[in-house]
């Protein structure tokens, strides 16, 4: 809160600072600032005494023109443009370092690729969060500290180099040895990806990817931090009075409560505090968007307890009362800001009706479901494998949920004859133009009848995920495909043999477990029906029927409870899927294991949801790209890629 700071200083402080500026002993001198920053000009400079007439109270250091905190640039205007310049450069090399990473393909080939091979495989995986936990999140240190005034155009340049570089990443773009990632146009990316890009920054449980564009939250961060610092400040005296350790920031506060009527964008009125109208304008934004993605909440007369309109109540909208924000209060704010981007996205789909346009927004309806992003969560730090996601499984899998060009090397190469039909099984290749587009020919591998196999293939993986998983939620009696289950079955009856077998540790009750993958995923009508899963879950209740009722008068076994756990090949779940897992994850005490499941705040449930996910996404990928591999001369390596787990 340097701004406050200054902004705020009393009148006599004032004159303190200026006689000591005055009374500079020597030349100014260039000073390094820290973290390599811009130079300021630094003096020594000697303390007022602590009374008239007696010694110095020491001698300091002055940053005359600012310095750098933790990595924010404090001081001047001037100064600040400065260091955002510096600042800015270094981020665009730290993109282009990630870009080269997840090309490393090429490096390794050279050498035989023997060496490199699981950097290879994870480069893009471990690309895509280098670029959004270290890349693109430094910018929330500056957005927190900043006013949009001084921070506004280098918060837009920071997220269009994460922009370019996601592009480069994914394949969508060759990226330009001159000029900086922020300089790329729209014209030299793929038209997919551009149209993909609202998409991608949207959560990964809302069919996007995660990728924030910082710029948008600039207002939610700054207040945020205001609120923070604010409420962390107070301290009781000895008489139990709670008081501000930054009575700088009180001045602020109070000032910007004048400026709160300030329309946003309006200039700085003449002689207001910079930093009570950088708050003020913040507020204002924040209350704005707040009204304007919660109309109906933000109209009542009381708040929800929990709605991301409180604030707006607790505060009376006023940021005099910043003191009454709830916790977290950043995380509260940013919630408009995401709701606003999603519902903008979902109209820019409704306005565009295209062919193009129109199945664009039948594929995000259904990546729109949730656990479709688990996968791109996950971290491969688990050293047997667990949670990789090989370079191309995760391109395939980002191509299908954004719709982008894939890669020529995943997409069955064809016959100038047979550009409408499958080569392998002969079938018509779903489209509604005249010929089925590159991406139409690798959804089509995906349900396929050639590629059974890898339906198989994925289905076991699977049945291994949640058999562990069943393990260590403490179900009792695990077996794997029990011969003994339905001994009475006829092949006339239909003979079960369930995947999974265990019985509940608290109730008793067997669990007979059904694992099936739905490789077409179906938009009916709403997000959040998982139709595709939800058919084939009711397939295999009618198919177990008549097994169930011989099971369930033997002895023990009355009380059998079946699950069809079905999931769509996009990782979205069915509802015996969810039920399952809520149940499972209840039952295991709620801890958070670093060694166990993470580098940092792990929970056993996100670490499954992961595992499954991941599973869900190899399968997925290896099936796509199974055609191309198997006609190709020059698919030895893709493969071994493509499955490295699988082998
Ligand atoms: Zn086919």
């Amino acid at each position: 809160m340097q701004e406050g700071t200054d902004g705020g200083r009393d009148p006599d402080r004032s004159s303190d600072i200026d006689q000591l500026s005055r009374a500079v002993p020597t030349a100014p001198t260039l000073l390094e600032g820290l973290d390599g920053a811009a130079a300021s000009r630094a003096v020594k400079v000697d303390l007022p005494p602590a009374v008239d007439g007696g010694e110095s109270a020491g001698r300091v250091t002055q940053a005359v023109d600012g310095f750098v905190n933790l990595g924010v640039p404090i001081g001047t205007d001037a100064y600040v443009a400065a260091e955002l310049k510096q600042y800015l450069a270094g981020h665009d090399r730290r993109l282009r370092a990630i870009v080269e990473y997840s090309r490393c393909e090429t490096a390794a080939a050279s050498d035989g690729g023997a060496k490199k091979q699981r950097g290879i495989r994870l480069s893009v995986q471990l690309a895509l969060h280098f670029l959004r936990f270290s890349a693109n999140s430094r910018d929330v240190h500056l957005l927190r500290s900043k006013g949009r005034r001084v921070v506004q155009a280098a918060a837009e340049q920071h997220d269009r180099g994460v922009r370019a570089a996601l592009a480069a990443i994914l394949c969508q773009l060759e990226l330009p040895k001159a000029g900086t990632c922020a300089d790329v146009s729209d014209s030299q990316m793929t038209p997919e990806f551009v149209r993909a890009y609202p998409q991608m920054v949207l959560p990964t449980y809302q069919g996007g990817l995660g990728v924030r564009r910082w710029s948008a939250h600039a207002d939610a961060a700054y207040v945020g931090q205001a609120a923070l610092s604010w409420q962390s400040s107070m301290v009781p005296d000895a008489e139990g009075i709670e008081d501000t350790l930054f009575p700088a920031l009180r001045t602020i506060i109070q000032a910007a409560g004048f400026l709160r009527v300030v329309p946003v964008g309006t200039p700085r009125p003449a002689g207001a505090l910079r930093g009570a109208y950088d708050l003020a304008q913040a507020w204002a934004a924040c209350v704005a968007a707040t009204r304007l993605a919660y109309p109906r909440a933000a109209g009542q007369r009381q708040s929800m307890p929990g709605h991301a309109t409180a604030w707006l109540f607790e505060t009376h909208g006023a940021v005099e009362n910043l003191i009454l924000m709830p916790a977290r209060a950043q995380k509260r704010l940013s919630r408009a800001v995401v709701r606003l981007e999603l519902t903008d996205f979902v109209a820019s789909l409704d306005r565009d009706g295209s062919l193009a346009g129109l199945e664009f927004k039948q594929n995000y309806m259904r990546e729109a479901e949730a656990h479709t992003g688990d996968q791109f969560t996950a971290f491969p730090w688990m050293p047997d494998g667990q949670l990789h996601m090989g370079r191309s499984d995760v391109l395939i899998n980002l191509c299908l949920r954004f719709m982008l060009v894939p890669q020529q090397d995943v997409v069955p190469r064809v016959k100038l004859r047979a550009l409408t039909t499958c080569a392998r099984c002969k079938h018509q290749i779903p489209t509604a133009e005249a010929v089925p587009s590159l991406l139409q020919r690798l959804q089509h591998q995906l349900v396929c009848p050639k590629n059974a196999n890898c339906w198989k293939v994925t289905h076991n993986a699977l049945e291994q995920v949640v058999l562990v998983f069943v393990e260590e939620c403490g179900m009792m009696d695990v077996g794997l495909e029990p011969r003994w289950w339905d001994p009475d079955g006829t092949k006339e009856d239909g003979h079960c043999r369930p995947d999974i077998v265990c019985r509940h540790p608290e109730t008793g009750v067997w669990w007979v477990i059904d694992v099936t993958v739905a490789w077409k995923a179906i938009w009916r009508s709403a997000v959040g029906t998982a139709s595709a899963a939800a058919a084939l879950a009711t397939d295999k209740r009618a198919k177990y029927d008549e097994a169930l009722r011989r099971v369930r008068v033997r002895p023990g076994q009355r009380t059998v409870k079946f699950w069809p756990l079905a999931l769509e090949c996009n990782g979205a779940w069915g509802a015996d899927m969810e039920e399952l897992f809520d149940e499972c994850v209840r039952m295991r005490p709620r801890r958070r294991g670093a060694e166990l499941y993470h580098w940092s705040a792990m929970e056993f449930g996100k670490h499954w949801r992961q595992r499954i996910g991941v599973a869900v996404g190899r399968g997925r990928a290896m099936c796509a790209s199974a055609a191309a591999r198997t006609g190709s001369s020059t698919s030895s390596a893709g493969a071994a890629e493509s499955s490295p787990y699988l082998v």
